[in-house]
């Protein structure tokens, strides 16, 4: 547990919120601002900032908790979509640095929207940029 953090807190019951669901790894809390009825976060009860730190098999573990919660959650709450967000870096959104992963459950007419201007790039820019990256991995 790192010291100053919330939800390192809330995952360790060591301070109060409202849990969903707890194994030996994750707890599942409400989002105390919801985007809509239902959001809920996956925590990791270890600490880890963001994706890069994150073990790989935990993080398998997250997604496979991921669908069976949303699958669940998605009929009992009534939900017509799901988006499941996961932020790293302030850039990027993260307010909170404790690895999560945001469960929104979506209603038709909910007003949310999670998304982005969409780009143009050319053709030529695209491409050349896939050949500059698929030689990383
Ligand atoms: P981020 O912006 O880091 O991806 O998401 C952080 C989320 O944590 C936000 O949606 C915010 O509402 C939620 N949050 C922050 N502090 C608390 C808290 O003390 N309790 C709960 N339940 N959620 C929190
Ligand atoms: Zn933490």
């Amino acid at each position: 547990m790192k010291d100053d953090c919330i939800f390192c807190k809330l995952a360790n019951h060591v301070f109060d919120t409202n849990i969903i669901y707890e194994d030996d790894d994750f707890t599942v809390i409400l989002d105390v601002n919801p985007a809509t009825k239902g959001h809920a976060l996956i925590l990791p009860k270890e600490h880890y900032a963001d994706i890069y730190e994150i073990p790989e098999e935990l993080l398998g573990k997250a997604a496979a908790l991921a669908k069976k919660l949303v699958t669940a959650l998605a009929k009992k709450l009534g939900a017509d979509g799901y988006n499941i967000v996961q932020n790293n870096g302030e850039t990027a959104g993260q307010t909170v640095f404790h690895f999560h992963m945001h469960l929104i459950p979506r209603y038709k007419d909910d007003g949310q929207r999670i998304g982005w201007e969409p780009g143009k790039p050319s053709a030529e820019e695209l491409s050349e940029l896939a050949g500059e990256l698929k030689d990383l991995f």
